[in-house]
C-alpha cells in the first residue's frame, strides 16, 4: 500500500518537483479542522500535505496522498488557520510602560534596542504570527532591514519581515519633542521636507532596504496638543510617485479628516490608526481602495498605561476607539490587522483581533482581517492568508475555533513558516 502510493505520487510529479521531493519528503497534516480558503468555515476530515515550501494539497483525507518517507502528523483535536499577520508592528520597540518612548529612543543603544528586536521577532512567530509590515524602527535607524535579512537567511527566528526603516517626518512634526529649540534632539524618524528633499529621503530608504515607505501625515506640534496635517498634496503626492518608481507602496500615519483625504488623494496604500476619522472620510478610503489599519491594541495599551483597568468604565480614548471602529465598520472599508504592537508586548499581537470582535466585528471577520485582507493589502494574496494550494506553508495549529472565539489563536500548539517547523508545543 505505501508502495503503490509513492508511485502513484512520483508519476504524478513533474521530475523537478520530483527532485525536490527526495530533497525534503513532504509533511502531511491530518485530523485537524482546517480554515477553507474563503476564511469562512471549518472543513473536517481534510488532509494538508506540504512539499518544500508550499502546500501541495488540500483536500479530503482520503485523496490527500504523501510519499512513504513523509512525515505525517496527526493533529486531531486541533483547528488550522493561515499563519497570522500583523502590518502594523515596531519590533524596534517594547512597552512604553517598562521603559518610556522617549528613553528607549535617545538613551538606549542602537545594539541594546536590536538584541530586543531579535527577541521580539521569536515571541511573535510563536505567537502565530508568520508575517509582518513593520513601520518604522523609531530611531533605530536601518534595524529593520538587517533584522529582516538575518530572519530570512535563517540566523535567527522570526517572521517574515517587510522592513520600512525610518520613516518620513516633517520639521517640528515628531518627538521626541517638547526641548528649548536651541537643542538639535534627535528624532524617532527620519526629517525631511519638500518636494526634493522628501524625494531624496524616500531613495535614501529605499536604497538602505525599505520594502515600504511610512510617512507620518499628521502629528502634534508640542506635547498633549492636536493632531494637524504634516505635510501638503504636494509633498505626499511626491512621496508616493518617488516610491511608486521604485514599486514600492506607502504607508500614512493619519488621524484626522484632512491628513487621510491628502493621504488618499496620494494614493496611499494604507492609513494607520484613522483614531478621529469620520464616516464620510472611510467612505472616501473605500471608494480609493485604501485599507484601513485601526491600531485598537495600542489604543487600550496607552489607556491602560495612563492608569485605566479594563473592567471599569471606558476612558475617554477607549470610548473614541470603539466610535472610530463602529464608523469605520458602518462605512465598509476594508480593515486589515494593525495592532501597533511595540507600544504593548511582542507577542500579544492576538491582542488586536479580541479587540476588533469586542469592537463590533465577527471573529470570522477579524481572522479574515489577519489573513485574506493583509495578505492582499501587502499584495501577497497569491503566497499568503489563505490554507490553498499553491500558498506558502505558513499554517498555525491552535485548540479551539477561532472562528467563535478569537481569544483561541492564543491556544498556539504549532507554527509552520515556509514549510519548515517554526514551533511545536504537541
Ligand atoms: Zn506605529
Amino acid at each position: 500500500m505505501r508502495l503503490s502510493r509513492w508511485v502513484l505520487f512520483v508519476l504524478a510529479l513533474t521530475p523537478s518537483l520530483a527532485w525536490a521531493q527526495d530533497k525534503q519528503s513532504g509533511l502531511l497534516l491530518t485530523g485537524a479542522k482546517v480554515l477553507d480558503p474563503a476564511g469562512q468555515t471549518l472543513l473536517e476530515g481534510y488532509g494538508v500535505l506540504i512539499v518544500g515550501e508550499r502546500i501541495a494539497k488540500v483536500a479530503p483525507a482520503a485523496e490527500v496522498t504523501a510519499s512513504a518517507e513523509a512525515r505525517s502528523f496527526d493533529l486531531s483535536g486541533l483547528t488550522l488557520v493561515p499563519g497570522l499577520i500583523d502590518a502594523h508592528t515596531h519590533l524596534l520597540l517594547y512597552p512604553y510602560d517598562e521603559t518610556s518612548w522617549n528613553d528607549q529612543v535617545l538613551k538606549e543603544s542602537l545594539e541594546l534596542r536590536t538584541v530586543r528586536a531579535v527577541a521580539a521577532a521569536k515571541a511573535t512567530l510563536e505567537a502565530g504570527f508568520t508575517t509582518l509590515r513593520d513601520l518604522g524602527t523609531e530611531g533605530a535607524g536601518y534595524a529593520d532591514v538587517a533584522l529582516r535579512d538575518a530572519i530570512a537567511m535563517g540566523i535567527v527566528p522570526g517572521p517574515r519581515v517587510l522592513a520600512s526603516t525610518r520613516a518620513l517626518v516633517a520639521t517640528g512634526c515628531y518627538g521626541p519633542m517638547g526641548f528649548d529649540p536651541r537643542w538639535d534632539v534627535p528624532k524617532g524618524a527620519q526629517v525631511a521636507d519638500g518636494v526634493d528633499g522628501l524625494r531624496k529621503a524616500v531613495r535614501q530608504q529605499i536604497a538602505a532596504g525599505a520594502d515600504w515607505i511610512k510617512v507620518y501625515a499628521d502629528y502634534r506640534r508640542k506635547p498633549g496638543a492636536p493632531s494637524t496635517p504634516t505635510y501638503s498634496q504636494e509633498e505626499l503626492n511626491a512621496i508616493v510617485d518617488e516610491a511608486r518608481s521604485a514599486d514600492l507602496p506607502v504607508a500614512a500615519h493619519a488621524t484626522i479628516d484632512e491628513a487621510i483625504r491628502r493621504s488618499v488623494l496620494a494614493a496611499v496604500t494604507t492609513i494607520e490608526h484613522g483614531s478621529n476619522a469620520s464616516e464620510e472620510i472611510f467612505t472616501l478610503m473605500r471608494e480609493h481602495e485604501v485599507v484601513l489599519c485601526p491600531t485598537l491594541a495600542a489604543g487600550e495599551a496607552i489607556a491602560r498605561y495612563a492608569g485605566w483597568e479594563p473592567g471599569t468604565p471606558d476612558p475617554p480614548r477607549i470610548k473614541r476607539s470603539k466610535e472610530m471602529f463602529a464608523r469605520a465598520l458602518e462605512s465598509g472599508v476594508a480593515i486589515a490587522c494593525g495592532s501597533d504592537v511595540g507600544v504593548f508586548a511582542h507577542g500579544d499581537n492576538v491582542r488586536e483581533l479580541e479587540l476588533m470582535v469586542a469592537y463590533g466585528m465577527s471573529p470570522g471577520q477579524a481572522l479574515q482581517a489577519a489573513t485574506i485582507t493583509a495578505a492582499r493589502l501587502l499584495n501577497k494574496q497569491d503566497d499568503l492568508g489563505r490554507i490553498a494550494e499553491g500558498y506558502l506553508a505558513d499554517i498555525v495549529a491552535v485548540r479551539g475555533n477561532p472562528l467563535e472565539d478569537p481569544s483561541s489563536l492564543r491556544n498556539v500548539v504549532i507554527v509552520l513558516k515556509d514549510g519548515r517547523i517554526a514551533l511545536d508545543r504537541r
